[in-house]
């Protein structure tokens, strides 16, 4: 009876929702904020849900270079998002749907699309249309992952004109449950060099133009170089009309992992879920691994492997944007972490390697490399020079996607003697064409529909016996499972292939290709078996996208093992 009367009430108890809005200005950590508050409330036992809205008119991120907005993060299901969509996925430790996400431009879409299809009944159709597809998508995501509140991240910044129509979908839904729907407001408080103050005045005004709008926050994510102070969280409580101790303070830290720890010690997670007039909960023992990650990650006394990235989306004005390739970075430093180590990560220039002699001593000082996704010809010679140089002075690599075809390139040239092996994506008449681009994928490019056209998304492969691949995935959180694991799922991103004409050249060659689709016709993992070198593998999915804290992926583990190896010996050599 009594459980029967809980379960009724769980079932009819109304859905919550935050709303997360920046103010001030963008890049303070909103996307942290909000995955912070999800690994919270989770961790309270509450089913949550992450959605993330980006206002610009691109209908997926596909379309986006790297530099202008970070890296492009794909889904199981193949839709291309923005970073934080990883971040969510990284801080819940599960898989997110196309239905958390969306863009104005999906949103745009989907109106004017109904619109040809009369599916406005004859109405005359307009913003409100707008607002109520999104409110829409926004319940849609909450009912298919069956949760109990949805986080919402509206992106961009309050003030900007492209995400009014987000923020006027949360007020609606405000109206519509005043008791279930609450505002985070994350601003930041600067503190000018001259002045050497921390300043509210530009919170109090971001959180005025969220009144403009009808909005009032319930809650102000203090972001600043410094914890805020009394004094000013109660001038920021007072004239922004909210409760002082809703007033978060968030001072920069060294790891992102140790936001949710600082939100749980403000009891975050407690004021949120009574602001949203929900029963207190208790936060649960599980909680304590995240901790222990948070400490352990930035773990000052740990050997250090020294691993380079080369990559050329590095470089925004005078800023390096690490952003563009924060999966491969984050998924390195969660190996690192399970193997008791600490990465320090380098960001390696391809064309620093296209000089008439390039100086490769550099590369020596690694303990392992890694050749990231990429697309176009700029940079290739480098990549190519940089992986030869790993393959002959036996430094561990690892090619992710355009790695992995790149490797194939170097191999085809350099072991098999096709001097004029290249990938048709920068070569279209290449003599060898070693890389080419999937059949159903010509009729695209030749009809210029580029947008959401990849190979993307979670496909399976299946796994040849006794490979560094397969002993890698036949690992589980340091332990042998029973049994190996023979196929694999991961995500993709790409339009080219290993050409299946010169599959059993390679072969031949001694290339292994340890992971291929299950028709055999994809090759999915390329390899140099350990005999031959410590570590040499190439994918041609992402497995960095599947890299999570609490679940580093086998690859990325097998690799710093590697890497780990070298620096040992390295270590060794020069003990003696
Ligand atoms: N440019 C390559 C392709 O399209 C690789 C893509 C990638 O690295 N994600 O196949």
């Amino acid at each position: 009876m009594k459980t029967e009367a809980r379960r009724s009430r769980k079932a009819s108890a109304p859905h919550k929702y935050i709303f997360v809005i920046g103010g001030v200005m963008s890049g303070v950590g909103k996307g942290i904020a909000t995955s912070s508050i999800g690994t919270i409330l989770s961790a309270k036992g509450l089913a949550v849900n992450l959605v993330k809205v980006d206002p610009y008119l691109n209908v997926d991120a596909g379309t986006m270079n790297p530099t202008e907005h970070g890296e492009v993060f794909v889904l199981d299901s193949g839709l291309e998002t923005d970073q934080d969509m990883g971040n969510y996925e990284r801080f819940l430790n599960r898989d997110l749907t196309g239905a958390d996400y969306m863009t104005s431009g999906m949103v745009y879409k989907a109106v004017i699309d109904k619109e040809r299809a009369l599916q406005y009944g004859g109405r005359f159709v307009d913003a409100d249309h707008v607002r109520e597809e999104i409110v829409e998508r926004i319940e849609r995501s909450a009912r298919l992952n069956k949760s109990d509140i949805t986080v919402v991240e509206i992106g961009g910044t309050i003030g900007d004109y492209q995400n009014v129509m987000f923020i006027e979908a949360a007020r609606v839904l405000k109206i519509r449950h005043p008791r279930d729907v609450t505002f985070v407001l994350v601003s930041y408080l600067p503190v000018p060099g001259s002045i050497g103050e921390m300043k509210s005045k530009p919170t109090q005004n971001a959180s005025k133009q969220l009144n403009a709008h009808g909005v009032q926050a319930d809650f102000i994510i203090a972001r600043g170089p410094h914890p805020i102070d009394q004094k000013r969280k109660e001038k920021i409580a007072f004239t922004c009309n909210i409760i002082p101790s809703h007033v978060i303070s968030a001072p920069d830290i060294e790891s992102v992992y140790d936001v949710p720890v600082n939100f749980e010690k403000d009891r975050l997670g407690d004021l949120l879920i009574q602001a949203l007039d929900m029963p207190p909960r208790k936060t649960s023992a599980s909680f304590g691994v995240w901790k222990k990650l948070a400490a352990g990650i930035k773990d000052g006394r740990r050997r250090v492997v020294k691993i380079g990235v080369v990559g050329k989306y590095f470089n925004t004005g005078d800023f390096i944007l690490s952003d563009s390739y924060l999966s491969v970075l984050q998924a390195v430093r969660y190996s690192a972490y399970a193997l008791g180590v600490k990465a320090e990560i380098e960001t390696v220039n391809a064309r620093d390697f296209e000089a008439a002699a390039p100086d490769f001593s550099a590369l020596d000082a690694f303990d392992g490399i890694i050749v990231p996704g990429g697309f176009g010809s700029s940079g290739i010679d480098g990549k190519l020079a940089v992986i030869r140089h790993a393959r002959e002075r036996g430094i561990p690599y690892f090619g992710l996607c355009y790695g992995m075809q790149l490797m194939t390139v170097e191999y085809a040239r350099d072991v098999l003697g096709l001097a004029g092996a290249h990938t048709t994506e920068i070569d279209p008449n290449a003599p060898h064409p070693v890389i080419d681009v999937m059949p159903d994928q010509k009729e695209k490019i030749a009809r210029g529909d580029m947008g959401g056209t990849m190979r993307l998304g979670a496909y399976p492969a299946r796994l040849m016996k006794g490979t560094i691949a397969q002993d890698a995935y036949s690992c589980f959180d340091g332990k042998r499972l029973p049994k190996p694991t023979v196929s694999i799922r991961e995500r993709h991103r790409h339009r080219y292939e290993v050409n299946p004409k010169y599959v059993e050249r390679l072969e031949r060659a001694g290339l292994v290709f340890s992971g291929r689709s299950p028709d055999g016709t994809l090759m999915e993992i390329a390899e140099l078996p350990r005999d031959k070198h410590p570590f040499f593998l190439g994918t041609q999915f992402h497995p960095e996208f599947l890299a999570r804290p609490l679940m580093p992926h086998p690859l990325f583990n097998a690799f710093v093992e590697a890497a780990k190896d070298r620096e040992l010996a390295r270590a060794k050599q020069a003990s003696k």
